[in-house]
């Protein structure tokens, strides 16, 4: 046996044992005759003791020991002289009697502590040291436990967990593709799946009623901090089941997860429902952080026509926000402000400020173009009291503005502390568009997937306004995060049909495409739906982290390059030959 305890779990009531541990240096300290050791394991970390006055050979070869040795002991539990209440194991230490270094180890290239000295890079080319650190190693503990109570749950719902292929057929529609040339099929490829999507309602049609899968997903696409070429989503699809069932069943799953894996407990109340069209209107975001108020108003009839401020005046939107208590904000931080809207990612042309004063008198930054009262009609529509600041974004695209001043709001969340990590605000958002047109593309895409049901009293409307018509669609989001998302699918051939006529698919090519799906719909399809959780913002969420890296054992990087195993990379011309692949010269 290497060990008869790990490093987490000796108490004061293990005094007097004799125990055998194994694990990692990670940090050694001579004090007069005695030498300490941190030793950890996955399980935490125990003092040893080594005492050069009764053991001196023993002692010097333990002085000897690099940070990352890999070493065996043995010795006797002993209550510690000077107790440490901040690790579990800091009331007892180990006399070591008998020591064995199993693997010798190189310095590592940063510390491994709580609070490292390696940058990024550097702890994802070295990312199994990285690991070794406790608070990553939480971070997939806590994945762990989220996969295994998801699989509980759906399993006593009744849910199968079906395995799908990962290589499967290039579908335009969605994201770029990640392709896999075939040896055996020259020419031809395979794609990485974006999701299981058509599969999942293929097993619907087969008769499995609840499947659900953790599962990889790959999409091509630029990479921002919360994506990754890779990602995992618990993929879910229902038979004869409606949006109400669909939303109740994976609310239960989600309350079930924050009360086993993070000890909330959500109650009873059903999570709002908000229409898209109102979240876009209130908060100008279909995924809106309900942690905190902010809430748009809009100002068309309080400042157009009403002064003479020419922005105002040619604008087709203009809101406003109000800053609880910030009219204290300085000409610097106020300068701050208008210079975050007017940045390129933002866009905004200004930022229009209105302060109440304590008096209740309001000084905005436009106070030479509208009188008093006009600015206390300002005042009022905004529920302003005195110590806030409004802040009002306006311009001639609606959407645009309303983004814009979403990105402010939340900016002042962020500022007043009101997006606390540590508090979590659930909502669905519910009847989304069924399609959004596309300039670059030209034509209607669909906004979720083309397997997406419209609602069935819109569908008239697909002859004669498709652009009005609403999805039978819902998003879950948490805190700003859409973690959740899913629809009423297309069961029936034809209506399957005519979305793609809409989307501009000759009904060759969508053949082409899914033919596969409309076929199979033809040999009785039930009517089913289901939703898809993005596990990796999920469960970084639930830790706490900015980013979904942090919970992924071993992540790619903003260029989609893994730097330890440094993929992507070149093949032998052997390999590229075999499937009769040959490389364009390349022109820079
Ligand atoms: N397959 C969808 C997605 O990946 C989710 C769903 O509609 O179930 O977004």
């Amino acid at each position: 046996m290497y060990r008869t305890k790990t490093c987490g779990e000796l108490r004061i009531a293990n005094v007097g044992e004799q125990v055998t541990l194994a694990g990692w240096v990670q940090r050694s300290r001579k004090m007069g005759g005695m030498t300490f050791i941190d030793l950890r394991d996955r399980y935490g970390l125990t003092q040893l003791v080594f005492n050069q006055e009764t053991d001196a050979p023993l002692c010097e070869r333990a002085n000897k020991l690099g940070r990352e040795y890999v070493i065996q002991v043995t010795g006797c539990v002993s209550e510690r002289f000077s107790k440490n209440d901040k690790m579990p194991t800091g009331d007892i230490e180990i006399i070591v009697s008998e020591l064995n270094v199993l693997n010798e180890a190189l310095t590592p290239p940063f510390t491994i502590e709580e609070q490292t000295d390696g940058g990024d890079d550097l702890r994802m080319k070295y990312r199994y040291l990285d690991l070794r650190r406790e608070c990553v190693r939480r971070n997939l503990e806590l994945r762990h436990k989220f996969c295994i109570e998801t699989r509980s749950y759906l399993d006593s719902q009744g849910f199968l967990e079906i395995e799908t292929p990962v290589l499967v057929g290039s579908t335009p529609e969605g994201a770029r593709d990640f392709i896999v040339p075939s040896r055996m099929n020259p020419g031809q490829f395979y794609a990485l799946p974006q999701s299981p999507q058509t599969l999942k309602q293929l097993l619907m049609v087969a008769g499995m009623d609840k499947y659900f899968q953790i599962v990889k997903c790959f999409r091509d696409e630029d990479l921002r901090a919360d994506r990754q070429p890779e990602f995992t989503q618990i993929d879910c699809e229902m038979s004869f089941v409606e949006q109400d069932d669909v939303i109740k069943t994976f609310e239960g799953l989600t309350k079930h997860l924050f009360k086993t894996v993070r000890g909330i407990d959500l109650g009873e109340t059903p999570f709002l429902r908000l229409p898209w069209s109102e979240a876009m209107r209130r908060f100008g975001s279909d995924k809106p952080d309900m942690r905190f108020g902010m809430e748009f108003v809009e100002l068309m009839d309080v400042l157009k026509g009403t002064g003479e401020f020419g922005v105002f005046n040619g604008a087709t939107y203009i809101g406003g926000i109000c800053a609880k208590g910030c009219a204290v904000f300085t000409r610097k931080q106020l300068d701050e402000l208008t210079n975050f809207v007017k940045s390129p990612q933002i866009g905004a042309k200004g930022l229009v400020y209105a302060r109440v004063q304590d008096d209740g008198t309001v000084k905005s930054s436009v106070d030479k173009f509208y009188a008093p009262e006009v600015l206390n009609k300002l005042k009022e529509a905004m529920q302003a009291e005195a110590g806030d600041l409004i802040l009002i974004l306006s311009g001639d695209d609606a959407n645009r503005t309303r983004k814009q001043l979403c990105e402010l709001r939340l900016l002042m969340g962020s500022r007043l502390g009101l997006r606390d990590k540590n508090k979590f605000a659930l909502l669905w958002v519910v009847d989304f568009p069924m399609f959004e047109w596309s300039d670059e593309e030209q034509r209607l895409m669909a906004m979720h997937h083309p397997f997406t049901s419209p609602k069935p009293e819109d569908i008239p409307l697909l002859d004669t306004d498709p652009a009005r018509v609403c999805a039978n669609a819902y998003d879950m989001v948490c805190n700003g995060v859409e973690v959740g998302g899913g629809s009423i699918r297309i069961h029936d051939a034809v209506l399957q049909a005519k979305i793609f006529d809409i989307l501009g698919f000759t009904p060759e090519k969508a053949q082409e495409q899914f033919g596969f799906l409309m076929n199979a719909f033809k040999f009785g399809a039930p009517p089913h739906g289901g939703l898809a959780y993005g596990l990796d913002r999920f469960v970084s969420l639930f830790a706490g982290l900015d980013s979904i890296r942090d919970c992924i054992a071993f992540p790619k990087n903003n260029s989609g390059r893994d730097v330890m195993l440094d993929a992507p990379s070149a093949v032998d011309q052997k390999q590229l030959d075999e499937l009769e692949i040959a490389l364009a010269p390349r022109t820079e």
